[in-house]
């Protein structure tokens, strides 16, 4: 798209107030319809793309729902489609990942290395008698190493279940244990914000309460002095002898790829089952819709791997792609506030993918970091994770992208696999709406419901649920089929996904998420969405972040409390006076409804290692609950000191 257009289109958000054409675009209208008519088909054209020792007899399998079966009988192996097909091309000696470190310490793995590294773990896995569909838990830090681990278990059919790094031993004993896993794939210790994690202490201490562990991987990383007992081997040692090429396990489309914990926003982690076939033809088709990814792409994704984003987006999209993928250790400020704009410049990054609350980090400090930064490689900007303060989009656009890059603000969740909701750089962008994630991808029947599952009215507020199955789906969650039933499909009939947000669809087809539908506020009568809410104080120029919650009000049935950070140019007017000066914004901009009835400045927000606010802890706080609930998601111990420190802090504070 030429600059020109571009801006042109940029223009038109502005007015999207009195827009009432249709602005969805003509190529997108015909994927769409194709998808529509005949799905099968439709998706069966995308699964052509990867690699299959052997094609499906069955596209889809429907016969249990909600037990959907993708590429029945087809047979194929991630490994291969991420790094063998590469092998015998041009791609062979092209840079696959660039990792960077906290101390901005640089190392670069080709397509062929990485192919080389793999095979030999594969094998040296296999030794150590891990065979087809049992379980392995990898509980690394953000090293090249973690990557390499996910792809030596998919090369031998053996399921990954990544824990995030930053979690203690008790939240790595409970997912070893429910996936019952065989092997842990660890390192003697990681760095983060320039300390040292030991990681392998962790699992020492996790490993007496998880019988079914036989050995324990560890990789040398941070040279701490650790402890070796009978179950634990070095993974140099182990590779040493391993041969370097292992044929790759021949897996049904149906075989599981890995288990997944979700983010535990809303309470206790779930285990996610994604599939081989199913998951990687979504990934494969959305990333190229989404992201438009081309060989010369530098894609940085700031995920951390121990998510579905790291899954997706630092591991297997990008490879299956055959890009180059940049994947930073560390924290986006340290030591300082300015490192993802530092990896883009030193790498050159043409897209960058992340989260909004580390944009509102930046946006804290002001413009002078970043523009003191060459971001002209970037092309295209992406996020994910939460809804998009519109302010914070704007600032996104102006002084990262400065007005030259599209953003594609995409809506999904663990249990999709990929991006269902986005504009698609890859088929044609459409006009963008800040603070909206436009329109549901080619073949995902989006749809905002009332509480019977009737498709609301354009503009009024509902679920959003998807009525049909797609490829890169959730299996189950792991040996909890009813679970799974009752998280997703029994809330509408019909076998409808029951997504638990909440959204509205405007007058123009745009979808706009609104934050979790049981975090939604009830107010005299009226149904708000936390995000909406959140947006409206960071629309004020001293708000950086904001979490509203809400506690019974016998006149209006909840009022409405708001917890402020404040950016940092503001924090020293942190009174009344700004307290009137925000119920007075609110008034105006969402309306006298929505008056908060206390405000309060905090430092920080209690948020979950995968950055999402937890408005739960808020809840249980303002309603003056003695209890907080499941923590578990929150990053390393000292991390839910701090936040019982806030949580302390803020209930004084609420009285
Ligand atoms: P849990 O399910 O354990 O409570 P979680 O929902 O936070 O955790 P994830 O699967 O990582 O775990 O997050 C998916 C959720 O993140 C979505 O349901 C949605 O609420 C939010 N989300 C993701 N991307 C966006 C986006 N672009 N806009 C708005 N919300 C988003
Ligand atoms: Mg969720």
């Amino acid at each position: 798209m030429t600059n020109e257009n571009f801006i042109k289109l940029s223009r038109i958000y502005e007015q999207s107030e009195k827009m009432r054409i249709s602005l969805q675009g003509k190529k997108l209208d015909k994927m769409k319809s194709q998808a529509l008519e005949n799905p099968e088909q439709f998706w069966a054209e995308q699964a052509k793309s990867l690699s299959w020792f052997k094609h499906w007899d069955k596209v889809l399998d429907s016969s249990h729902p909600p037990f959907y079966k993708w590429f029945v009988g087809g047979v194929l192996n991630a490994s291969v489609n991420c790094l063998d097909r590469h092998i015998d091309s041009d791609f062979k000696n092209k840079v696959a990942i660039i990792w960077e470190g906290e101390n901005k310490e640089s190392r670069s793995f080709t397509y062929s290395q990485l192919y080389g590294s793999v095979n030999k773990l594969a094998n040296a896995l296999k030794n150590l008698g891990v065979t087809k569909g049992d379980r392995v838990t990898i509980y690394l830090p953000m090293v090249p190493e973690l990557p390499i681990a996910m792809l030596a278990c998919a090369r031998i059919g053996a399921v990954h279940t990544v824990v995030f790094s930053g979690f203690s031993g008790q939240a790595l004993s409970d997912r070893v244990n429910d996936s019952n896993s065989k092997v842990v794939i660890t390192a003697d210790g990681g760095f983060r914000r320039g300390k040292l994690i030991e990681l392998k202490k962790v699992v020492d201490d996790a490993i007496p309460f998880s019988p079914s562990v036989e050995h324990v991987v560890v990789l040398k990383r941070a040279s701490n002095n650790i402890k070796m007992s009978p179950k634990c081997v070095w993974w140099h040692d182990i590779i040493e002898d391993a041969l370097p090429y292992c044929a790759p396990e021949n897996v049904e489309s149906t075989h599981p790829l890995y288990i997944l914990y979700t983010s535990g926003t809303t309470g206790k982690p779930k285990g996610v089952v994604h599939s081989t076939g199913g998951y990687l033809t979504y990934l494969y088709a959305t990333a190229k819709w989404v992201f438009d990814f081309t060989t010369k792409d530098i894609f940085f994704c700031t995920a951390d791997i121990g998510w579905v984003t790291g899954h997706s987006y630092i591991v297997y999209a990008p490879l299956m792609h055959g890009a180059t993928q940049i994947m930073y250790e560390g924290a986006p400020d340290y030591p300082r506030p300015d490192r993802y704009w530092d990896i883009v410049e030193k790498h050159g990054a043409t897209i960058l993918y992340t989260t909004p609350t580390a944009l509102r980090m930046y946006l804290k400090f002001g413009d002078s970091i970043p523009n003191s930064f060459e971001l002209s490689s970037l092309r295209l900007l992406g996020t994910v994770g939460e809804p998009i303060n519109p302010e914070v989009w704007m600032w996104y656009f102006k002084t990262i992208g400065k007005e030259n890059c599209p953003i594609v603000d995409t809506w999904w969740q663990t249990e999709t696999g990929g991006v269902m909701i986005s504009s698609c750089s890859g088929i044609e962008m459409v006009p963008m709406k800040p603070g909206s994630g436009t329109f549901s991808l080619p073949g995902i029947d989006a749809v905002v419901v009332d509480e019977n599952g009737k498709p609301t009215a354009a503009d009024k507020k509902g679920y959003l649920a998807i009525r049909k199955p797609w490829p890169g789906m959730l299996m189950t969650l792991w040996k909890d089929d009813e679970k799974y039933q009752d998280t997703y499909w029994r809330k509408f009939v019909n076998n409808v996904y029951f997504t638990g947000d909440y959204a509205l669809c405007d007058t123009d087809g745009y979808l706009w998420l609104l934050g979790r539908s049981d975090d939604v506020l009830k107010i005299a009568g009226h149904r708000l969405g936390t995000a909406e809410l959140e947006s409206a104080f960071v629309s004020h120029p001293a708000i950086a972040e904001a979490a509203v919650t809400s506690r019974p009000d016998e006149k209006k049935g909840e009022s409405i409390i708001a917890f402020l950070v404040l950016r940092t140019e503001f924090v020293s007017e942190s009174g009344q006076q700004l307290r009137n000066e925000l119920v007075s914004h609110i008034k105006e901009t969402v309306g006298s409804i929505a008056t908060p009835g206390e405000i309060y400045f905090v430092g920080k927000l209690p948020k979950t290692r995968s950055g999402k606010i937890m408005r739960r802890l808020l809840k249980s706080i303002s309603s003056g609950s003695s209890t907080i609930g499941d923590v578990s998601t929150l990053e390393d111990a000292r991390s839910i000191e701090e936040v019982r420190q806030v949580y302390d802090d803020l209930h004084r504070a609420v009285g």
